[in-house]
């Protein structure tokens, strides 16, 4: 069990800079998972955290050794890629069995590894099979065996779920979890599936270009975004962004879209984050996700008032079940509100939506 902590972690390739300047601090025992859109620098940060990557410049610790030079063999970590390649001509038991073979353990402490992890992961009616004789998900568990059986002290695991269809990913998502919970273990998660990060993560951190963006608990992330990207990254569907002036009135502040709606800053919200103020006069972006937009004409904890609504015509209209999709324009913004299945709204209508102001952003304009 350890810590991994990443003090100026720079990466280039050439001109490409991968990772620029990453400090993080992942706690013992903690679920860690690396969120961002393809090319943002998942991969290149874990593998150097596992040595298969040269550093360029900073320093990564396990527990409270300085790694930088140590060869991956001797970090006392394991890694599970989505490709894992089972050998094919070797039986479950051996497949996980082969790296402690390798590394000369004794024949009965291989023996009780080898069971101790079937029992965790459910495969212990599968260790005679080959790897042609078991399914995707059982298959991806004997992976897992491989690296369970070396009792790490960090695991690696880059997008190791891409390759199963979408039932067993969620299966498996579940799965992994109680697994993490089990085995009390750090562990440094690669996705670019921000629903796996949330899903899974004790705290996520979200990267782009290379740039760490915000690292929080998934709800932080989720409710106080740092930024447009994390805000709009995390949640699905997207957070809607409309395009306004900051104004004041009085002694009231109000998002104003050119026409289109006019939004009170409540004072809460202004307090919370004193920089609004700062905005004054300057064009902003009012961020708003789908479910906190409401049908005004079904009643809700909040009142809807001038101040706190717009209207907007449908364009579409998408039943769930449990709730529905209103695809809207507004001005030449399109935005999607997840309204109540009482809403009666139809294509064509102009419909009035209420804002739940508390659960509003204001990003400066980028
Ligand atoms: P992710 O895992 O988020 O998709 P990567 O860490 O694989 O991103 O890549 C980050 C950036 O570094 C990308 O621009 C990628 O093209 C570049 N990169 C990664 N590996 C190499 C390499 N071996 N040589 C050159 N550029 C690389």
């Amino acid at each position: 069990m350890a810590s991994v902590t990443l003090e100026n972690v720079v990466k280039r390739f050439d001109d490409v800079v991968a990772v620029n300047n990453a400090n993080l601090e992942i706690r013992d025992k903690e679920f860690l998972v690396l969120v961002g859109p393809s090319g943002c620098g998942k991969s290149t940060t874990l593998r150097m955290i596992a040595g298969l990557e040269e550093i360029t410049e900073g320093t990564i610790k396990i527990g409270d050794t300085v790694v930088n030079d140590v060869p991956p063999k001797d970090r006392d970590i394991a890694m599970v890629f989505q490709n894992y390649a089972l050998y094919p001509h070797m039986d479950v038991y051996n497949n996980m069995a082969f790296s402690l073979k390798l590394r000369k353990f004794p024949k009965d402490e291989i023996d009780r590894r080898v069971k101790e992890a079937a029992r965790i992961l459910g495969i212990e009616d599968l260790l005679d099979r080959k790897p042609k004789q078991l399914s995707g998900g059982q298959r991806q568990r004997v992976a897992l065996g491989r690296a369970i059986v070396r009792e790490p002290k960090v695991f690696l695991m880059d997008e190791p779920l891409s390759n199963l269809d979408a039932k067993l990913r969620v299966q498996m998502r579940t799965e992994l979890s109680k697994l993490h919970d089990r085995l009390q273990t750090t562990v440094i998660y690669v996705t670019h599936d921000q629903v796996e990060a949330m899903t899974m993560g004790d705290r996520i951190v979200v990267l782009r270009d290379g740039v760490i963006q915000q690292v929080d608990d998934p709800l932080t992330l989720y409710n106080k975004p740092n930024n447009m990207f994390v805000a709009g990254f995390i949640g699905s569907p997207a957070m809607n962004f409309l395009d306004c002036k900051l104004v004041k009135e009085g002694d009231k502040y109000y998002l104003d879209g050119h026409g289109s709606f006019k939004i009170a800053i409540p004072e809460d919200k202004i307090n919370e984050a004193p920089e609004i103020k700062e905005y004054e006069g300057r064009e902003v972006v009012f961020g708003i996700r789908p479910e906190d937009l409401v049908d005004a004409s079904i009643k809700h904890d909040f009142d809807v008032t001038d101040d706190n609504s717009f209207t907007a015509n449908v364009e579409v209209v998408e039943p769930m079940g449990s709730e529905i999709y209103l695809y809207l324009g507004i001005n030449d913004h399109s935005m999607i509100a997840r309204v109540e299945a009482e809403s009666t709204a139809q294509v064509g209508d102009n419909v009035k939506l209420g804002v739940d102001t508390r659960k509003m952003h204001v990003f400066d304009a980028e």
